[in-house]
């Protein structure tokens, strides 16, 4: 059994630590207590890709993994973090709406995710609405704090510490490989790779307690999730080019607008304001594996993007194979796939 450094203690890292551990592996988990966007994320995972009325990737096997591992966690650690909430979609246009219509009319692969619904919640919408099923989110933070506090107790074979770790520091003494999850803390390092992180900036609004009392998330372009405690996320902005993860002073007016119409909420709804940046890939799928033979001990795990929650639990699961049992990388996640790869 081999000794691994996981680096990161975001959701990659900690998804990375769980899967190497749970196949019987000794795992210490590195995190330099940096900002990190799965503090900032919703969680929500959807199966349904609303530009297009289409699937997203690999919809079906990548929820029935994320169901699994998350589940896992569940057993492990003792809370609940998988919500199951409908997502209602307001069509913003006739056309829209027909393509609905077509999609369940036909027999599309994404029909079986997706109904037509009449006023829900009494809600009314000029161009009609339609539900997705097999959508939720995940309470990442929770996770994220319940895991770190139980490798902090040291249990067998696993163990938290913190510090910082860099492409040039190595692979430090004492263990058999590293694996890299430090999100957009690792885009200069991939750089030199060939391989492009993209910090992707988004922020995401907290409603105060009964501000949105539904049960469904609503979609608008921005959407508004429901909390078990009352209160509701609301999101999210999509922005290149920041690279820091601090408020701009536009977003909150972007955020609320879509639901002006109907005269949903205002700006005094606004508990919380938080920003963060995405670690998004050029063609969205994530980067999972080792990079060269030269340095057969470094493997990444980056690349997550705006669905992180969703293809996460896989994309780990994976990593975990090919780094215990030598099954080749999957052709779309392989972070060499780049025409920019250069090997260092
Ligand atoms: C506003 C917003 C909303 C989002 N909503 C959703 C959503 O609804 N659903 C969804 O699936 N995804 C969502 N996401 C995306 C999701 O957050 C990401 O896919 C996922 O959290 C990325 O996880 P990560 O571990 O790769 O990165 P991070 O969470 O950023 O973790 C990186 C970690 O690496 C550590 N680190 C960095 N550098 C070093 C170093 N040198 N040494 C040691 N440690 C280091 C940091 O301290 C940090 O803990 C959202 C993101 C944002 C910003």
């Amino acid at each position: 059994m081999a000794r691994w450094l996981v680096v990161g203690g975001g959701l990659a890292g900690t998804l990375a630590a769980e899967a190497l551990w749970h196949a019987g592996e000794t795992v210490v988990q590195r995190d330099a207590g940096l900002p990190s966007a799965s503090r900032v994320a919703a969680g929500m995972f959807n199966p349904v890709s609303f530009r297009r009325v289409v699937e997203v990737w690999e919809a079906e096997e990548h929820r029935t993994v994320a169901a699994q591992v998350y589940a896992r966690f569940e057993r492990l650690l003792g809370g609940v973090y998988w919500h199951e909430v409908p997502v209602v979609r307001a069509f913003p246009n006739a056309d829209y709406a027909a393509v609905w219509e077509a999609r369940l009319a036909e027999g599309h692969a994404v029909s079986k995710w997706i109904e037509r619904v009449d006023e829900p919640g009494g809600l009314s919408f000029a161009h009609g609405a339609g539900r997705v099923q097999g959508s939720g989110w995940v309470h990442v933070p929770a996770l994220l704090d319940d895991w770190k506090a139980l490798a902090q107790n040291q249990p067998e074979r696993l163990a938290w510490e913190s510090g910082s770790w860099q492409w040039s520091d190595g692979l430090p003494a004492g263990y058999d490989g590293l694996v890299d999850a430090r999100g957009v803390g690792a885009v200069a390092d991939l750089r030199q790779w060939g391989i492009q992180v993209n910090p992707n900036h988004g922020e995401v609004l907290t409603l105060r307690p009964g501000a949105w009392s539904h049960s469904f998330t609503l979609n608008a372009n921005k959407w508004v999730l429901p909390q078990p405690d009352g209160r509701a996320r609301l999101g999210a902005t999509y922005a290149w080019g920041i690279e820091d993860d601090r408020i701009q002073q536009a977003s909150q007016s972007e955020l609320l607008a879509p639901f002006t119409t109907w005269g949903l909420f205002n700006s005094d709804d606004i508990e919380e304001h938080r920003a963060g940046l995405r670690p998004a890939s050029p063609d969205r799928r994530p980067m999972v594996g080792k990079l060269s033979l030269r340095h057969p001990w470094y493997a990444v795990l980056n690349g997550l993007g705006t669905r992180g929650v969703l293809v996460g639990p896989r994309a780990a699961q994976d990593l975990a194979r090919q780094l215990l049992t030598d099954v080749p990388q999957r052709d779309l996640t392989n972070p060499t796939r780049f025409r920019s790869f250069n090997e260092i």
